[in-house]
């Protein structure tokens, strides 16, 4: 017998669940993956495309590249979703399956922050990004901030990330000296889960002059002025805004009723939704650990496995842990790499942090060449 699953979004966590399912399974399962996009590309790679490291068309694993056999994949939009009755409506048909897995993601609401698309830019997008690659080397002098604009917003580390490479690039052309750069964050300190990243951020901020504004998001732009408001009513005047925009739910998944408190709830464990047969992981979901694609990976590959456990009819291996490691850019060429644990001591997340090197910048290379083999069915393991 085959069992026939629908994954809802061909992200980190699509992508890990299908080619799992189709390489441990094989004929016995049948997977229709479907995105609106042509191509995948990793969060890490908008910060290459923005500082100009590497070309958009290079970042972009198209997806009519895949060749994982049992997964048929349709570019299409998700239009509507009925969990009850596990049924999805696109702009190219109907479909029901055995089993439905929402990982549509997290999508961005710019006009929650008045004035950010009028004065100032953000780079969590890929045409965002791009946007950016064009704007920043007319930047020469003045202040930039990388703003955060609401929580929970996907990779916490990434806004400190694009600190350090917006003064890497500037050093490089010789106008750091004319430039002051501002991170507004809403935490205390820039990764809390791990007190020995966060000292060695903010050493590297002390020692190349970054400024950390903490506690404090932004809540508007004032295009008049140029000034960033902050959600305490204090302004800071700006050349250049680069934010970090309010996320929420696709509206698709909010049209769907799954969406509760603003995503969708689930089983930390085993992904499973209140519905029968439906699961969601990644961003999409409010799990318990942050928005980032190692845990969408982490939940989906664990779903995976308790599914191919059922439909063996073996023994369902142990859900989820909430564990993941993040790979951070200090700049110049070097990145840090924070394990994280979320759900062995609950409300108590704890992290390990593994200094900056030139290794462990080679290490998260192989991360992604090794995630575009495994998902795009172009190796074996
Ligand atoms: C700048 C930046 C840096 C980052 N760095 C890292 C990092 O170093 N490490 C890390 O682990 N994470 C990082 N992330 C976060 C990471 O990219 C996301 O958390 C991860 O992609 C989430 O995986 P997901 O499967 O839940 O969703 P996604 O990967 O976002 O996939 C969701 C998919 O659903 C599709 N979709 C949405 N709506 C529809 C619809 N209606 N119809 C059809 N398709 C739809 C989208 O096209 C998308 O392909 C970074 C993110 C950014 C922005």
């Amino acid at each position: 017998m085959t069992t026939s699953v629908l994954v809802l979004g061909a992200g980190f966590g699509g992508l890990e669940l299908s080619s799992r399912l189709s390489q441990v399974l094989g004929d016995r399962v049948e997977v229709t993956l479907i995105d609106r996009a042509a191509a995948f590309v990793f969060g890490f790679s908008k910060l290459d495309v923005m500082f100009g490291k590497r070309s958009p068309e290079a970042v972009r694993l198209r997806y009519s590249d895949l060749v994982t056999p049992h997964v048929r994949f349709r570019q299409e939009t998700v239009t509507a979703i009925d969990p009850g009755a596990r049924r999805v409506t696109t702009d190219g048909g109907t479909y029901e399956a055995d089993v439905v897995v929402v990982a549509l993601g997290a999508d961005y609401d710019i006009a929650a922050t008045p004035g950010l698309a009028e004065a100032g830019h953000e780079f969590y997008s890929v045409a965002g990004a791009e946007a950016l690659r064009h704007v920043l080397p007319s930047f020469r002098s003045g202040t930039a901030i990388v703003g955060v604009c609401g929580a929970p917003f996907k990779c916490p580390p990434a806004p400190s990330e694009t600190a350090f490479l917006l003064d890497e690039y500037l050093r490089e052309r010789s106008t750091r000296d004319d430039v002051r750069i501002q991170v507004v964050i809403p935490f205390g300190t820039p990764v809390p889960p791990s007190p020995a990243t966060s000292e060695a951020i903010l050493a590297g901020f002390a020692e190349r002059g970054i400024e950390f504004v903490r506690d404090r998001k932004v809540a508007a732009l004032d295009p008049a002025t140029r000034e960033a408001v902050l959600d305490n009513g204090s302004r800071l005047p700006f050349d250049l805004f680069l934010g970090i925009p309010v996320h929420r739910v696709p509206a698709v998944v909010a049209a769907s009723g799954m969406a509760e408190g603003g995503w969708i709830a689930v089983e930390k464990g085993s992904a499973a939704t209140r519905w029968p047969g439906v699961y969601a992981v990644g961003d999409v979901t409010s799990v318990g650990t942050p928005k980032a694609g190692v845990f969408a990976e982490g939940a989906a590959r664990a779903m995976a496995d308790q599914l191919i456990a059922r439909i063996r009819g073996e023994s369902e291996p142990p859900g989820y842990d909430g564990t993941g490691s993040c790979y951070i850019e200090f700049g110049d060429h070097a990145v840090a790499r924070v394990d994280v644990d979320f759900f062995s001591t609950p409300g108590r997340p704890t992290g390990t942090f593994t200094e900056p090197s030139a290794q462990l910048a080679q290490d998260k290379v192989t991360f992604g060449t090794s995630r575009h083999a495994r998902w795009f069915g172009l190796t074996a393991d």
